[in-house]
């Protein structure tokens, strides 16, 4: 089964959500084989998502649609008021951001010296237990992402990963699998097979995303992500409507 719920219809305002920006997205959506579409766009854009547009086009595909957001999570935001006026399916959150220091921008990739890559991954954790601890969303985003450019600790963060994966597990969050790193310096997914694995282990369900930010990388890499997450012993996948999850055979 193949979804994808993390697509960005707007990319970084390149796109806008008129019906000819979306229709390609959903037509490489039904070319991969999708059977699941969530446009999950940055939370900046909150006020140009178009929830009617977007299901307007159900009736032109098999494919079902959601709409989520992806939201830059800080401490303190106040999500209940920045989603109750709005339907969506889900919420991912995500940490893009180290007190100023948007880590996966190229722009600031000298900051990275500053750092001490075992101090830097302890910061970024320490963002996402906050995220975690919010309650304020449904999947994790990227879980890994501080790797974004090649930056990798020196000692195991597998211990702060079991801690972080545990407090998921308490919250009843849907860990996703983002093939989108593969593209990046990383060179991998997001999170990384032994992350992956410990989820396994502790029954955490996941999800699936490309991180599309345009039509030809949605559901990019999600087939090869199916079979070798069915080797690892995942059995199935999440996809969201309304907030409520919804679980699909892998
Ligand atoms: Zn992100
Ligand atoms: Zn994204």
């Amino acid at each position: 089964m193949l979804a994808d719920l993390h697509v960005h219809g707007m990319a970084h305002g390149e796109f806008n959500h008129s019906k000819e920006a979306i229709r390609p997205f959903i037509e490489y959506a039904e070319s991969r084989g999708l059977e699941v579409l969530g446009f999950a766009e940055h939370d900046w854009f909150l006020e140009e998502i178009k929830f009617e547009l977007i299901r307007s086009l159900q009736v032109e595909t098999p494919v079902s649609l959601r709409v989520g957001l992806e939201v830059d999570h800080r401490p303190g935001l106040d999500c209940a008021g920045l989603t109750k006026e709005y339907p969506f399916d889900y919420l991912i959150g995500s940490v893009h951001e180290i007190d100023g220091f948007l880590f996966d921008h190229p722009d600031y990739i000298e900051v990275y010296e500053q750092w001490d890559s075992d101090l830097l991954y302890a910061a970024y954790f320490e963002r996402l237990e906050d995220l975690i601890e919010s309650d304020c969303y449904d999947i994790v985003g990227h879980f890994d992402l501080i790797k974004v450019f090649g930056c990798r600790p020196k000692k195991s963060i597998l211990p702060a990963v079991t801690d972080l994966l545990q407090l998921i597990k308490q919250k009843h969050l849907v860990v996703e699998v983002n093939t989108s790193g593969r593209y990046k310096p990383a060179g991998e997914k997001y999170p990384s097979d032994d992350i992956l694995l410990l989820c396994r282990s502790l029954d955490i369900p996941i999800t699936l995303g490309s991180d599309a930010h345009m039509p030809r990388h949605v559901g990019r890499d999600l087939a090869d992500q199916v079979e070798a997450l069915t080797r690892m012993g995942f059995r199935e996948i999440v996809t969201f409507k309304g907030r409520k999850p919804e679980f699909h055979s892998l």
